[in-house]
């Protein structure tokens, strides 16, 4: 059996991945091999970080892994908060002020175009490879719903079918399974499924 280790903290993104990666292949978390430090994320883009986050566990640790960064990009903020997306209120804020600062900022704003990207650095034998997964939407004027975690509240995906006078759901209220169905790491983690199935 294959075993992958997941570089994440995050426990909702074990949960969520988990549901989309075939019974083959194990997946394994930070804790399962020791690493219990917080990994770098340095980088000025969505994709140096997930790199450099599977790098230092590659490097560290000696196993093949995955890790991802996710960004939201706000049209009207120039793609805002972007890569600063977990401490755009700052460093020791948490996503209630995140979202806060994001709804205050569009405030009368009436372009509301955004998207979620993905980006997964898989590290197999020291070679790297990334998949992207990219969900566009809008950003509503206030919360809804209650699930899921992050910016969920506030966006809301385009539903492809769907009619432009039709009530815009945001992640938030989604299940997972629904989520699942059309999220940015949903559309980048089945790429990386497709590709491990190809080699596995
Ligand atoms: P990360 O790189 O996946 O840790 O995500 C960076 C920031 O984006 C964090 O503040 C997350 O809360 C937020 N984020 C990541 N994925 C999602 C999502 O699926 N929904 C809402 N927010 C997300």
């Amino acid at each position: 059996m294959m075993q992958i280790v997941f570089a994440t903290a995050n426990q909702n993104k074990i949960n969520e991945i988990q549901k989309l990666i075939p019974e083959s292949i194990k997946l394994l978390s930070l804790s399962d091999i020791g690493c219990t430090e917080e990994i770098p994320e340095t980088q000025s883009s969505i994709e140096g970080n997930a790199s450099q986050k599977s790098f230092y566990v590659f490097d560290k640790y000696h196993v093949n892994c995955f890790a991802d960064d996710t960004g939201l990009e706000i049209e009207a903020l120039n793609g805002r908060p972007g890569v600063l997306s977990a401490r755009y209120a700052g460093e020791n804020k948490n996503s209630e002020d995140n979202m806060n600062k994001v709804l205050a900022e569009m405030q009368g704003i009436t372009n509301r175009r955004a998207r979620f990207k993905t980006i997964i650095s898989l590290l197999l034998d020291g070679k790297e490879i990334q998949f992207e997964g990219i969900v566009n939407g809008v950003i509503l004027t206030e919360r809804h719903g209650a699930m899921g975690f992050g910016y969920d509240p506030i966006f809301a995906p385009d539903i492809s079918g769907s009619s432009s006078s039709s009530k815009q759901v945001s992640f938030a209220e989604m299940d997972l399974t629904e989520k699942n169905k059309i999220s940015h790491r949903a559309l980048a983690v089945n790429k990386l499924v497709e590709y491990l199935k190809q080699i596995g």
